[in-house]
């Protein structure tokens, strides 16, 4: 390893939490194969710990310094700059380092424990005597034959396809093997998770004039990153963004560098894979995908793959953006506006804002990609942080769709009661069957009821653990994969899990009088399916989806024709084309306005405009029917004319009007206990300390309870955190938790820039 002086002395970061690095002595005969970026097993406490090295110092003042025991894997796993990176993202999420290695470096890799698969193949030979072949077909025929088919390999073949070709058994190869007449090695073969797949290569559209330009800014910024803003590429849905992601891509690889796409996860889909791995299909091994899905060995080989330099683009959902790829050119972020970008568990880094860093650091450039971005990235690009470009046309030329929004308060009047399909909707509906073509209807809340009260005392099912109504679910899925078995009518809580048999009668006054309330996707499917019996109705959602093959069967079945109409969640809002589908519902629009979170509007907005995004892509332009009880809320209104800068322009007023971000930063402390009182004290004791020490330029919130007060049976109180200048806000945070001393039952989490504000 290449530093000045003798590596005798290592700094590491232990894979604990103790916010401290510590130095260790490294042995002689190690010390060659050591580098910053290495893991290393070192002695800890009484035991030893894995550890990633962060630096080679000449000295250590340290005391009883103690040698290393090991060094882990081969080649240092961390570049110089991931490691900047972390540290990054440590002082500005105001969180331990240690965890953040654990979200840069994957399990499979920090541990070092599982390996290359390695199997056995049999070599072609080089010299075979054909006077011991023939001496060996009278006396051991079997043998013979198989030598006969290994003299006209031409490569090394895996032992167990030859053995099944030849229909011969694993002995007869032994025994060759054994006369020194075949020569078997072990080799690593890799575990491609898409390696059965077969990709059909496609070459660059010819772009039209908008994406001509757009790719005309990126190609510029490729060529001088240095000086190169981020991007912001707006484009409406099926404008052909993926296109000019894609021959970004080409142009990254055209000067010599290599590239990462970060898709959400959900859009991670098979469809996705394929338009990447097809793009790049002249050398499959380019491509490398890392999701969630993977097993630890796939896992294992495809961070190899990248690692080593084999694959030069990456694809795959949030902690993609921590691909050890060198040389980056270039990072795409896809549906940048999406909040799955943002980790909800420590570290709670969000990958787009991450992307934009390590692209300044690394010389890189930036797409951020979206149909409706962010607020915080429109906000960016109004103030020339971010370049922006647009695009405004879809490429097919077909119109947007229609969108009518229908007021549910007048629908009730009219049936004195709730409705889940107004006539409007439900007319659309019938009109389509009849022309055969296909419907989705959404409905961002899973389980058949809502809520189960009674109506004589009033008192509703509530989870034990949480502070919210349990869903009743008709067929509820229970158990892993062994056994999975459905059983009907059961309560079942979102948020922590619990579940519940339906009471016969109300268990708090005995009555029987128990009504349910409220509804979610399965009795949307339900009752769709009472109303057009003719029609082939599907759910998919996470309660139907449990089955891993599930998902892509549905959406099959789909594609095909097979459904007419698919109902579901949040799964089926995104990134997906099914020309055929012509109309839209989206059951209720207000599911997330009457949320408290500065957020609820813009979520709003982006659901209306990606879920409107997948009507009439054919050519038979698009209908989407919104059913609402605040028709004349502006998210509703704007996503219904289509008009993006209207909506944003509104949106920013208010945020600055109310100091929230863009505008600020935001700090969300959380301390929770199942002990309420001492959470209470706690968060009020947090509070206090945190006003003696803030500036006056920042907003510093009281201690309340969270509009979640109870989760998973701990009791929660927030407290909220404003101001510009994040750094100092978060160093703040960071020294007044240091120096105070918790009860041991309360915990503290701190999520700065939350999306999560429940
Ligand atoms: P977006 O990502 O903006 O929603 P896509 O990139 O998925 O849009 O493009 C929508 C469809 O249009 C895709 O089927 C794509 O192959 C096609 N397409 C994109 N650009 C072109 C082009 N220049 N010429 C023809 N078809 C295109
Ligand atoms: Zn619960």
């Amino acid at each position: 390893m290449n530093h000045e002086h003798p590596t005798r002395y290592i700094r590491v970061i232990v894979d604990r939490a103790i916010h401290r690095e510590l130095d260790y002595s490294v042995p002689e005969t190690l010390a060659d194969r050591v580098g910053v970026g290495s893991r290393v097993r070192v002695p800890f406490r009484e035991k030893s710990a894995l550890a990633t090295v962060v630096a080679i110092p000449e000295q250590s003042e340290a005391k009883g310094i103690r040698p290393i025991e090991a060094i882990v894997g081969d080649a240092p796993v961390l570049t110089g700059q991931l490691l900047e990176l972390a540290r990054w993202i440590a002082t500005y999420y105001c969180c331990p380092i240690e965890g953040v290695m654990r979200s840069v470096l994957p399990q499979v890799i920090r541990r070092a424990e599982v390996g290359w698969k390695k199997q056995l193949f049999v070599q072609p030979p080089h010299n075979l005597d054909q006077e011991e072949i023939e001496k060996l077909r009278r006396r051991a025929p079997r043998q013979a034959e198989l030598l006969d088919a290994i003299a006209k390999l031409e490569k090394p073949i895996r032992a167990t396809e030859l053995l099944r070709q030849t229909s011969l058994d694993n002995q007869t190869l032994r025994a060759l093997a054994k006369r020194g007449l075949v020569e078997l090695r072990e080799q690593a073969v890799v575990r491609d998770p898409h390696g059965d797949e077969q990709f059909i290569a496609t070459s660059n559209l010819v772009l039209n004039e908008e994406q001509t330009h757009a790719l005309k800014e990126v190609a510029q910024a490729l060529d001088a990153p240095e000086n190169a803003r981020p991007i912001l590429l707006h484009g409406v849905t099926g404008s052909g963004k993926t296109e000019i992601y894609l021959q970004a891509i080409r142009g990254s690889l055209d000067r010599g560098r290599t590239a990462i796409v970060l898709v959400p996860e959900i859009s991670l889909t098979p469809q996705t894979v394929e338009r990447f791995k097809g793009r790049f299909a002249e050398a499959q091994d380019d491509v490398a995908v890392l999701h969630s899905h993977l097993s630890e060995g796939e896992r294992h080989d495809e961070w190899h793959k990248i690692h080593s330099g084999r694959a030069r683009i990456v694809i795959g959902a949030r902690s993609a953006v921590f691909a050890p790829l060198r040389n980056l050119g270039l990072i795409v972020v896809d549906e940048e506006h999406e909040t799955t970008y943002k980790q909800e568990e420590a570290p709670r880094y969000h990958a787009r804002d991450v992307a934009v860093v390590r692209a300044k650091m690394e010389n890189c450039v930036v797409v951020l990609g979206s149909a409706t971005p962010s607020l915080e990235s429109y906000h960016n690009a109004t103030i020339g942080k971010y370049r922006l470009v647009t695009l405004t046309q879809r490429v097919d030329q077909n119109q947007m769709p229609l969108i009518r929004v229908v007021d549910l308060r007048q629908e009730r009047r009219k049936e004195k009661r709730a409705s889940i399909l107004s006539e409007k909707l439900s007319q659309a509906i019938a009109a389509r069957l009849d022309k055969r073509e296909q419907t989705i209807l959404f409905l961002n809340r899973r389980g058949f009821s809502t809520s189960l009260l009674c109506s004589n005392c009033g008192e509703a099912r509530n989870c034990p653990n949480c502070s919210v109504a349990l869903t009743f679910h008709q067929h509820f899925f229970q158990g892993g994969s062994a056994s999975p078995k459905t059983t009907s009518g059961r309560l079942s809580c979102h948020l922590c899990g619990h579940t519940a048999a339906v009471p016969k009668k109300c268990p708090a006054c005995g009555q029987d009088a128990l009504i349910y309330h409220g509804f979610g996707t399965e009795k949307v499917e339900s009752t769709v399916a009472q109303i057009f019996p003719q029609a082939v109705v599907r759910r998919m959602d996470a309660d139907s989806m449990t089955r891993k093959e599930a998902y892509r069967e549905t959406l099959r079945n789909f594609r095909t024709g097979k459904i007419d109409i698919l109902v579901g969640t949040q799964m089926i809002a995104k990134g997906l084309h099914f020309p055929n589908v012509t109309l839209v519902g989206i059951i209720n629009a207000d599911l997330a306005l009457h949320l408290p979170d500065f957020r609820a509007g813009e979520r709003t907005f982006q659901l209306l405009t990606q879920v409107a995004g997948r009507a009439g892509r054919g050519e038979t332009p698009g209908e989407v029917f919104v059913q609402t009880y605040t028709p004349f809320s502006p998210s509703i209104q704007f996503a219904r004319h289509h008009d993006f800068t209207g909506y944003f322009q509104q949106e920013l007023e208010f945020r600055e009007r109310c100091d929230f971000p863009p505008f600020n930063h935001a700090i969300l402390i959380t301390v929770r206990s199942a002990h309420e009182g001492r959470a209470k004290l706690s968060a009020e004791t947090l509070k206090r300390r945190l006003s003696e020490v803030f500036p006056e330029e920042f907003i510093l919130g009281d201690a309340t309870p969270a509009p979640l007060e109870k989760l998973q049976g701990q009791f929660r109180f927030h407290i909220l955190i404003r101001g510009e200048a994040i750094m100092r806000l978060s160093r703040l945070v960071r020294e007044t938790l240091d120096k105070l001393p918790f009860p041991e039952d309360v915990t503290v989490t701190v999520d700065v820039d939350p999306y999560q504000l429940l």
